[in-house]
């Protein structure tokens, strides 16, 4: 893992890599490599002992040409502006790959949760929420979870909304609980778009999930769920890794297994049925079909990927592999399906869940995952066709190309104000 790079600065040059492909005045460029802006706010909460805490917290608006800004809140001690700015860029690009009526935007406060009783984290977030109620609402910026955030932070940023606004607007935020305004599948969904596009890009290159070998780095929300869902298509889910290791079976691990294992224990190590253990090193270079990145970014830096043996990597995780690594993933001929498409079904599910808000009327599961597919297999179509038509030397370019033209389309049509 490389936290030398600044992923600010990857996803300006993954920008700069489509914008040579295309058509496009470098001054308009420029506009769309940087936030429209960004609160940085500290937060002074009360711990369960009385005492105060501070928190640094931050809400980019990357981007707004397509619609409202939309994006989740992550909690990591390591949420820093320049990272959220990257993952505020990413969800633009994102929207407009599966052409999703959004902008883009990202939030994050830097804690570790784990250090905090659940007041405690209650506190937190309503902080937050009563910091950004002036920024978002259902038309104006959409929060959503990401890292250590769900459902009851969600929740929280509603009630917290719609107290202060004294209204209802479920729509102020999505990835809620059901009873809260939730949609079906929302949980599922970004583990559910990788495995997707996974079936999606084995078979443009001629082969099957069936039967493929899986490795899946992080086995959280979105890790977990891919490694059920390439299980449930016939892969074979060989290694899995989380922050504590990783671990290894010779035939197959049974991905449910593995996650109440998680869920008694705190981590996947220590799987009764394994084979053997590994560390994230060894998982992310291990000799599989397929490789899942499901963690943070920067997980695969240009030296690891000299290393990689995988044949197809699906990014579940956003930004997972620095810039230099896709030069050395290229060269090597490692088909890479980068995070914008990969990972999109959080945000495509979350985009049915606020409209679902908006008409005061839910769909069946099995509607929204019929949806889901339907989005993410046209991204991809229009992802290859980019590729076979614009030069793009790979996946992550040929995305760039599509979303980047989009967002241009969109900001030329409405023109420049003031
Ligand atoms: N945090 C997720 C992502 O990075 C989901 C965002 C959303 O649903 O708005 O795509």
């Amino acid at each position: 893992m490389s936290a030398d790079v600044n992923p600010f600065e990857s996803l300006q040059s993954q920008i700069d890599e489509a914008a040579a492909h295309m058509d496009v005045a470098d001054d308009v460029v420029e506009r769309l490599k940087h936030p429209e802006r960004v609160l940085e706010t500290n937060l002074t909460v009360e711990r369960d002992d009385g005492t105060l805490e501070r928190f640094k917290a931050f809400r980019s608006q990357f981007n707004g040409d397509r619609g409202p800004y939309k994006g989740g809140i992550r909690y990591h001690p390591h949420v820093s502006r320049e990272e959220v700015k990257a993952l505020s860029g990413w969800m633009v690009y994102k929207c407009a790959i599966v052409d999703i009526p959004y902008g883009g935007g990202k939030g994050g406060i830097a804690i570790d949760p784990a250090e905090y009783s659940e007041t405690e984290l209650e506190r937190v977030t309503r902080a937050f929420a009563a910091e950004l109620r002036p920024l978002i609402g259902e038309d104006r910026d959409v929060p959503a979870p990401d890292v250590n955030t769900g459902q009851r932070e969600m929740n929280w940023i509603k009630d917290t909304y719609e107290t202060l606004e004294n209204t209802t607007a479920p729509g102020v935020v999505t990835g809620k609980s059901l009873s809260s305004g939730g949609s079906e599948g929302r949980v599922e969904a970004t583990g559910r778009s990788t495995v997707i596009a996974a079936h999606e890009a084995l078979e443009y290159l001629g082969r099957e999930i069936e039967g493929a070998t899986v490795a899946v780095q992080g086995y959280g929300n979105a890790g977990s769920i891919a490694a059920r869902l390439a299980d449930e298509r016939g892969a074979r889910v060989v290694a899995v890794s989380d922050s504590s290791g990783g671990i290894r079976s010779d035939d197959r691990l049974d991905p449910r297994a593995v996650k109440s294992h998680k869920e008694e224990t705190g981590s996947v190590v220590g799987y009764p049925d394994a084979d053997s253990e590994l560390t994230n090193e060894e998982l992310l270079t291990a000799d599989v079909d397929v490789l899942i990145p499901a963690a943070l970014e920067n997980a695969i830096d240009g030296d690891l990927a000299e290393d990689v043996e995988a044949d197809l990597i699906v990014e579940a995780a956003n930004g997972p592999l620095t810039p230099r690594a896709d030069d050395v993933l290229a060269e090597s001929e490692v088909t890479v399906v980068p995070d914008i498409l990969a990972n999109s079904g959080g945000v495509t599910v979350s985009y049915f869940e606020w409209v679902q808000n908006r008409q005061r009327f839910h769909w069946s599961e099995e509607r929204v995952n019929d949806e889901l597919e339907t989005m993410v297999v046209d991204a991809f179509d229009a992802l290859t066709d980019a590729y076979e038509n614009h030069g793009a030397e790979d996946f992550r370019t040929a995305a760039y190309v599509v979303a980047v033209q989009r967002v241009v389309d969109a900001y030329e049509e409405s023109g420049t104000f003031p």
